[in-house]
């Protein structure tokens, strides 16, 4: 499947891997919108946070928001998860994907 996040997991396109579980890894952002900007992945691909039926994706989701927010030291200041949906929510990549922000005063839809 031609998809940058597939390929991602997949090991084809490089990425810098923080996190990584049974059922997803985590990846700084490319174009980072914060000092700490991370994407959880589900390895398996779906396109949108509708198509998961896998409920334990978003267990294990938040299980690395705790560890990775207290490592990167957002926990107590703030921080933002967003999962973008569909072409009004502002989606641009469509595997499923959240956003962990953070670092900075963030205001707005996206800070
Ligand atoms: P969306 O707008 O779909 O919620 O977010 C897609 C995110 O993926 C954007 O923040 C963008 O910077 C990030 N992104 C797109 N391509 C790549 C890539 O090849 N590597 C990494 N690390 N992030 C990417
Ligand atoms: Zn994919």
């Amino acid at each position: 499947m031609d998809c940058i996040f597939c390929k991602i997991v997949a090991g084809d396109i490089p990425s810098t891997r923080v996190y990584a579980s049974e059922r997803l890894i985590v990846i700084e952002d490319i174009n980072a919108q914060a000092p700490t900007h991370l994407l959880v992945i589900p390895k398996k691909h779906y396109d949108t946070i509708i198509d998961c039926e896998d409920d334990l994706f978003m267990t294990e989701a938040l299980a690395a928001v705790r560890e990775l927010t207290k490592k990167y030291k957002v926990d107590e200041s703030g921080f933002r998860l967003v999962i973008n949906t569909n072409t009004e929510g502002g989606q641009t990549v469509f595997h499923l994907h959240m956003h962990i922000i953070g670092g900075r005063q963030l205001t707005g839809q996206m800070g």
